[in-house]
């Protein structure tokens, strides 16, 4: 089955085309300045990479767009529509209602509204998107996947912040976690390339991107995962505070005069390893400065990675041991200074690296020593072929 995977944001628009058997990627692209101007760029698996500037005021005119592009005779990657299977969408809070991906009928779309106060950036976006296609593509199945569904398992005494109770049960205040995709994907695919059953593992994911979070995954299942209510909680990210002491907020807000809606922009758009260093929210720029001699970039490497290791020792203590260690995305996956400074904090674990391991580029392996009391992976994240597979495990259901 062919399977367009579709990840929409408010003003944006990715997709790949997946064709679930090869689990080869068909094509992918990315709409971007929809409502504003729109552009569109193209890549289908045979190469090159196609540029337009239609304009793109709405979702639906989007998706109109990617769907010419993939029947297009030139760029093209299908003779026609009717070959597209299955559309899944990623969807980013499922709140307490899905523990798991779903067929995106009225009632689903229903609840899935419902979650939008719980992401109003994101929910809304992903509606959108998906009633563009159901537009466009009437009669095939869309199947909706979420961020947060993976960590649906996690135990009360990891979801509940200690506030009074009320509020859990009024407004579901808790800690939900995202990224759940990439955790799901990461820990299954670590154990199928170390031969062991996910079940028999204690694992820690380690998603480091530009929004970062850690997970505790024991024997196959999310018990605890830094990001909470929001993607703001636990780690430094790129420009976010990751967690904090909450009585900051009240303090800055007397010091600066700022309402909580600026103090929320500053927390999202201009802390993390941007608002530490000055410099950049990207780790390239920052090591590139802090090889300059710059050292609030380096103390923003420094707080990045100390609060890393941190989490790994929390999920450690949680799960009463560890087995395997995998590093992902970007930073994850690119940075071997990065995953190296982290490592270096868990000797006490009984953690080697492999120097020559750890510094190739771009591959899934081992990074610790054969002798290593845990062992500790690069494993690249892909969160388009998870959703596929889950969108055709729901259709063939
Ligand atoms: P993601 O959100 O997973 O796409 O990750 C994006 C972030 O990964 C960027 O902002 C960079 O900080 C980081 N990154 C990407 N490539 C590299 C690299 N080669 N070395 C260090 N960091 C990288």
């Amino acid at each position: 089955m062919k399977v367009l995977v579709i990840n929409c944001g408010s003003s944006s628009l990715k997709y790949q085309l997946i064709d679930s058997e090869t689990e080869e990627v068909m094509a992918k692209g990315l709409c971007e300045r929809i409502g504003i101007d729109g552009r569109l760029t193209h890549k289908p698996a045979s190469g090159g990479k196609y540029e337009y500037n239609d304009p793109l005021p709405t979702h639906v005119e989007a998706v109109s767009a990617v769907l010419a592009k993939l029947t297009d005779p030139e760029v093209g990657v299908i003779k026609d529509l009717s070959e597209i299977g299955a559309v899944g969408h990623r969807i980013v809070h499922g709140g307490e209602k899905f523990a798991a991906a779903t067929l995106l009928t009225e009632e689903a779309l229903t609840e899935i509204d419902k979650c939008s106060e719980l992401a109003p950036l994101h929910n809304p976006a992903n509606l959108i998107g998906i009633r563009a296609c159901q537009k466009l593509m009437p009669g095939v199945p869309m199947v909706g996947v979420f961020d947060t569904a993976f960590h649906q398992t996690m135990p009360k005494k990891a979801y509940l912040y200690s506030i009074p109770y009320d509020y859990y049960e009024k407004y579901k205040v808790r800690r939900y976690g995202f990224h759940g995709t990439s955790h799901s994907y990461v820990s299954k695919r670590a154990a199928e390339i170390l031969g062991k059953d996910v079940k028999e593992l204690k694992t820690i994911v380690c998603h480091l991107g530009n929004g970062a979070s850690l997970s505790a995954v024991k024997y196959g299942e999310s018990i605890d995962t830094s990001m909470g209510f929001t993607p703001l909680d636990g780690v430094s990210m790129g420009t976010r505070s990751g967690g904090l002491d909450p009585a900051i907020l009240e303090f800055l807000s007397k010091k600066e005069g700022l309402t909580i809606e600026e103090l929320m922009v500053i927390l999202n758009k201009r802390s993390g390893m941007l608002g530490l260093s000055g410099v950049s929210s990207d780790f390239r720029d920052l090591e590139a400065a802090a090889k300059e001699g710059n050292e609030r970039a380096q103390t923003a490497l420094d707080v990045f990675t100390y609060r890393v290791a941190k989490f790994i020792g929390y999920y450690t203590a949680a799960m009463n041991g560890v087995d395997v260690i995998c590093f992902t995305a970007g930073i994850g996956e690119n940075d071997a200074a990065v995953r190296a400074t982290i490592l270096s904090y868990l000797g006490f674990l009984g953690i080697t690296l492999d120097e020559n391991a750890n510094n190739i580029h771009g591959e899934e392996r081992i990074i610790s020593t054969p002798d290593s009391k845990v062992t500790v992976m690069v494993v690249p994240t892909n969160e388009e072929l998870a959703i596929a597979r889950e969108t055709v495990a729901i259709v063939n259901k």
